[in-house]
């Protein structure tokens, strides 16, 4: 790392004890940033990056709520408004058992130049909590969500901050949280919260957005090796709304994708996942694989394990961080990795990405790939704007045009600092430089 730029990180990571994803987020993004700063040397004089570093605004609370039984439960909220330059606030909720605040701030600062990766009027934000809603009643997900958006309400507004999904976070409580905003605000604010239902303001494409986003932009890196999905032998991580969609797509490409996960363990169905009973099992019954594979012939269930055991010649890790280190990248490439597009934030390890690298895997990092469900986000407010809904096929072209438009400007940016192919460097400093400048424009604040 260039030695300005590990000062101002050694700095930084002091300031946030204890936060190692936070620590690791930056760390990645500020080994690309050394030419950029021999470039514009205007940036380290105006504090760029240590302004960058440090949220606009943190904001912790108590979720009080009761469960089914009449026991009070305690959680704990978070909000953290990143950067601003661009536009409102805009990044997802995450409600799972491992949020704190080093995951918020770690997908908090992504979110930032994922964002301006977009090409959209959206800064970078993220919030969510500590709360499981596995194994919860709807009753008692609707208190919850009721209590979170007591205290978030005076936070937000489509002009402040946009919250949306991520893990844990789906049309349900979506709807739930918006419900609870109207009635507090007495305000009908569409563009307060994206990811709504068709019927009351949401968009179409906005559920598939992020797994479709990052086929596409793996199939505009296959391109460039002169190949494409079809036929190409696909595994994905996690089982969720990014997985599915990504599982979806490829399939749709003529991909075979033959293993997804759970956090229990990994279905191998070498035919082909059926996307119709996969969505049945997860999004209709909220059942686990296990189920799947029960009720599919031809499919086994490996109980724990790692799904990247499976052979692949595309990997689409969809599930959370960190969660493919150095030895399971090592094994893909053994394997005969072709490319892999991550779906999660931030899913790859360090190690991993090095390894990728190493053996000249087309590698898409989260913040450009799965850019595609934001980005559709994004979509969501200018229809709620315009007060419009559009059609499907006009919406998926959108975010078509939008992930080749991401993928150009990483390819392009790589080439211009000469290291072509390199998508990780491409995003950060693409990312980076609209920021910047944007900043840079808007004074000391
Ligand atoms: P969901 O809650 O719909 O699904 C998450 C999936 O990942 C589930 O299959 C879950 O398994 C699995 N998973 C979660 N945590 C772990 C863990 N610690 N270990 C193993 N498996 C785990 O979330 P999404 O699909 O929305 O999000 C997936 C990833 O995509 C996240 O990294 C998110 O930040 C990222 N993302 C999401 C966007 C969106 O639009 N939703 C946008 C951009 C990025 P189980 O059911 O067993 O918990």
């Amino acid at each position: 790392m260039d030695a300005r730029l590990e000062a101002i990180r050694d700095t930084v990571l002091a300031r946030n004890p204890g936060e190692a994803e936070f620590h690791q987020a930056i760390t990645e993004v500020f080994e690309s940033l050394g030419p950029v700063h021999d470039r514009h040397p205007e940036f380290l004089e105006a504090a760029i990056l240590e302004r960058l570093c440090e949220p606009e605004r943190q904001i912790i609370f108590r979720v009080p709520w009761t469960d089914d039984a009449g026991r009070v439960q305690i959680n704990r909220g978070f909000r953290v408004e990143f950067n601003s330059a661009l536009g409102p606030y805009k990044g997802g909720l995450r409600f799972h058992p491992s949020v704190y605040l080093g995951i918020v701030k770690f997908l908090g600062f992504e979110q930032i130049f994922k964002n301006a990766l977009t090409g959209m009027p959206i800064g970078g934000g993220k919030g969510g909590s500590d709360f499981d809603p596995r194994g919860r009643s709807d009753a008692e997900v609707m208190r919850f969500c009721q209590s979170f958006m007591t205290e978030l309400y005076r936070h937000i507004g489509e002009y402040t901050d946009v919250p949306a999904g991520d893990i844990g976070v789906g049309g349900r409580e979506i709807g739930y949280l918006f419900g609870q905003y109207k009635r507090i605000t007495n305000r009908y604010e569409s563009g307060v919260l994206t990811g709504k239902g068709i019927s009351w303001g949401g968009s179409l494409v906005r559920p598939e957005a992020t797994g479709f986003g990052t086929v596409i932009f793996t199939q505009e890196m296959l391109k460039t090796r002169a190949t494409s999905f079809d036929g190409q032998r696909v595994v994905v991580s996690g089982s969720g709304n990014v997985a599915i969609n990504a599982i979806a797509k490829a399939q749709a490409l003529g991909a075979t994708v033959v293993a997804c996960s759970d956090s229990s363990g990994y279905v191998v169905d070498e035919a082909g996942i059926d996307i119709v009973l996969l969505r049945e099992v997860k999004e209709v019954e909220r059942g686990r694989l296990k189920d799947y594979a029960e009720r599919r012939g031809g499919a086994s269930y490996v109980e724990g394990g790692s799904v990247w055991d499976v052979n692949a010649t595309v990997a689409l890790p969809c599930a959370t961080q960190n969660e493919l280190d150095g030895d399971a990248a090592a094994r893909l490439v053994r394997n005969g990795l072709l490319a892999l597009g991550e779906g999660a934030n931030m899913p790859s390890t360090r190690d991993a990405v090095a390894v990728f690298q190493e053996a000249g895997v087309l590698f898409g990092p989260g913040k450009a790939a799965n850019a595609g469900g934001v980005a559709t986000s994004a979509l969501e407010m200018q229809q709620n704007a315009s007060r419009d809904s559009w059609s499907f096929e006009h919406t998926e072209e959108r975010l078509t045009e939008i992930m080749v438009g991401i993928h150009h400007r990483c390819a392009s940016t790589a080439d211009e600092y000469g290291d072509p192919g390199n998508y990780v460097l491409g995003a950060n400093i693409g990312g980076f430089v609209k920021v910047a400048d944007a900043m840079l424009a808007q004074g000391l604040i």
